[in-house]
C-alpha cells in the first residue's frame, strides 16, 4: 500500500483491496484519508470500523456515471440504487443519496434507517420474501417509489392491504411494484451457471409450470395486472455476488427482456423498468480485480439493447443495485494485536496465530463462507522476516478466524496496530455481540479528521437489553 497504484486517480482502483486514501508514510504508519492510525485508535478505540467518505462517494459517482453514460448511448436511462444491507447508517444513506443513488432496504429496520438519512421514500425500494404486514405498512407510509414482490401470495397480501388502509380511510396511491423473478442465471466469481428450476427462496420462476402451463412470474404479473390496488413498474433480477464477469448479468438480461415481451404480446402491457440486482465484485487480496463499473456498464447495457432489438420491444429504463462494490473497499477494520502464538504444524512449518481484540462477531464472513482478506500491520514499519501468520478473533470457537493466511513481519507482537482490507460491506451490518463483545463503532475518515457515524456499543447497551426477571 506503499505507493498509490495506477488507477487510484480514477477513484477506483484495480488490484488493490483498500481504499483510495490508504497510505503508508515515510515513518512507516498508514494514514487513512490523512488520519493516522494511532490517531485513529487513541480517538475511537479498537477494534473499529474505519470509512473512507471520499473513495465511498467516488464508487458511488463512478457506478452511477457508468450506468447513465451507458444507457444513454443506447437512448434509455439508468438508476443506480445502492444496497443498503451492505452497510446502512444514516451517513452512508445520506452520502449515496447526495452522489445521485437511490437506496434499496431489504427490511423495516433498514427503511427506517434510510429515511432518517434523509432519503425520500420515492428514492428508496423495499425488498424481501418474507415481509411483515408492519413493513408493508411502513412502505406504504413512506411512499416508497418501489416494493419488490417476491410471491404469489404476497401479491394478493400487499393489494389487500392497500385496499384495507383505503376502507380504513388512509388515503393510499396504488402501490408500485416490481416482480422479482428467478432466471436460472446464479453468477459468482469469474463462471455463470444456468438452471431452469432453482432450489431457493427468493423470487418467481421463468420455468413453466406443470404440463407446460403459465410459469410462477407470468401467474403472479398477471396478477398483479389483475389488482388495482398495484401498479406494475417491472421485472427484477438479481443473480449473486461478488461477481468478476459482467456475462452472468447479460444473461440474466436476455431472460428478463424476453419475459417482458412476451407479456407484452399477451396483455398489451410493456412494462417499462427492469432492474438487474447487485453483486459487483470487488478485490479483497491484493492481485485481485474489481469488476469495473465501466466496463459491466458498457457489456450489460449492449446486451440488453441487442436483446431488445432482437425482441423488437423498446429499451426499458435500467436500474442496479450494487452494495458491497460502493461500501467494501472504503471500509478497513482496524485492531489491536494481543497473543501471538508459534503452533508447530504436521508438516513441520509454523502458523503464527495472532490474535486479535475483535473477531467473528464483527467479521462472520470467514466463518460463514470461508471468505479470504488481506491483512497488514499498520502502525509501524518492520525489517524483519514474514512468518506465515492466521489472523485469529477472540471467541470461544476455533472457527474464529478473521484471515486464514497472509504474511506479516516475523516481530509481530501484542500492541500492534492491525488492518484488514475491505471490510466496508457485511462486516457491521451481519455484527453481531457474540460472547457479549460490544460491536465496534463505525468512524469516517475526511481530509485527516475522523467522527463517529455508528457509536461504539457497550456493556451497558447490552445489559440494558436484558431486563432480567424481576
Ligand atoms: C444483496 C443484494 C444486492 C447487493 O449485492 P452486492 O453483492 O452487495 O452488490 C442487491 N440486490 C439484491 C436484491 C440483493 O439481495
Amino acid at each position: 500500500m506503499t505507493d498509490a497504484p495506477a488507477g487510484h486517480a480514477a477513484g477506483v482502483p484495480a488490484g488493490v483491496p483498500w481504499s483510495t486514501g490508504v497510505v503508508r508514510g515515510a515513518d512507516g504508519v498508514v494514514r487513512v484519508a490523512g488520519a493516522d492510525v494511532h490517531t485513529l485508535a487513541a480517538e475511537h478505540g479498537t477494534p473499529a470500523y474505519v470509512l473512507d467518505e471520499a473513495d465511498l462517494r467516488a464508487r458511488a459517482r463512478a457506478f452511477r456515471e457508468a450506468f447513465e453514460a451507458a444507457c444513454a448511448q443506447v437512448g434509455t436511462g439508468a438508476d443506480v440504487y445502492y444496497a443498503g444491507k451492505a452497510l446502512l447508517t444514516r451517513a452512508v444513506a445520506r452520502w449515496v443519496h447526495e452522489e445521485g443513488l437511490r437506496v434499496d432496504t431489504a427490511s423495516g429496520g433498514e427503511l427506517a434507517v434510510a429515511l432518517a438519512g434523509g432519503v425520500p421514500g420515492a428514492d428508496i425500494g423495499l425488498h424481501g420474501n418474507n415481509k411483515s404486514d408492519a413493513e408493508l405498512h411502513a412502505a406504504l407510509d413512506a411512499g416508497v417509489g418501489r416494493i419488490i414482490v417476491d410471491s404469489l401470495v404476497e401479491v394478493d397480501r400487499l393489494a389487500d392491504l392497500v385496499a384495507a388502509r383505503r376502507a380504513a380511510g388512509t388515503p393510499t396511491d396504488a402501490a408500485p411494484v416490481m416482480v422479482r423473478l428467478t432466471t436460472g442465471v446464479h453468477a459468482g466469481g469469474h463462471e455463470f451457471i444456468a438452471t431452469a428450476h432453482e432450489d431457493q427462496k427468493f423470487g418467481l420462476s421463468l420455468a413453466a409450470g406443470p404440463a407446460g402451463g403459465d410459469s410462477p412470474a407470468v401467474t403472479a404479473l398477471l396478477r398483479v395486472l389483475e389488482r388495482p390496488e398495484l401498479r406494475l413498474l417491472g421485472l427484477h433480477s438479481h443473480i449473486g455476488s461478488q461477481i468478476l464477469d459482467p456475462a452472468g448479468f447479460a444473461a440474466a438480461a436476455e431472460k428478463v427482456l424476453a419475459l417482458r415481451a412476451a407479456l407484452a404480446a399477451r396483455t398489451g402491457v410493456l412494462v417499462d423498468e427492469v432492474d438487474l440486482g447487485g453483486g459487483y465484485g470487488i478485490a479483497y487480496l491484493p492481485g485481485e480485480v474489481a469488476l469495473d463499473p465501466d466496463r459491466a456498464a458498457k457489456e450489460v447495457v449492449h446486451a440488453v439493447a441487442d436483446a431488445c432489438r432482437a425482441l423488437g420491444t423498446p429499451l426499458p429504463r435500467l436500474s442496479v443495485e450494487p452494495g458491497r462494490a460502493i461500501v467494501g473497499p472504503a471500509g478497513l477494520t482496524l485492531y489491536t494485536v494481543g497473543t501471538v502464538k508459534p503452533v508447530r504444524l504436521d508438516d513441520g512449518r509454523v502458523r503464527t496465530y495472532v490474535s486479535v481484540d475483535g473477531g467473528m462477531s464483527d467479521n462472520i464472513r470467514p466463518a460463514l463462507y470461508g471468505a479470504r482478506y488481506h491483512a497488514e500491520l499498520v502502525g509501524r514499519a518492520s525489517d524483519a522476516a514474514p512468518v506465515l501468520a492466521r489472523v485469529v478473533g477472540k471467541h470461544c470457537e476455533s472457527g474464529d478466524v478473521v484471515v486464514h493466511e497472509v504474511q506479516l513481519p516475523g516481530d509481530v507482537r501484542a500492541g500492534d496496530l492491525l488492518a484488514v482490507a475491505a471490510t466496508g460491506a457485511y462486516g457491521r451490518s451481519m455484527a453481531s455481540s457474540y460472547n457479549l463483545l460490544p460491536r465496534p463503532p463505525v468512524v469516517a475518515v475526511r481530509a485527516g479528521a475522523s467522527r463517529v457515524l455508528v457509536r461504539r456499543e457497550t456493556v451497558a447497551d447490552l445489559l440494558a437489553l436484558d431486563v432480567g426477571d424481576a
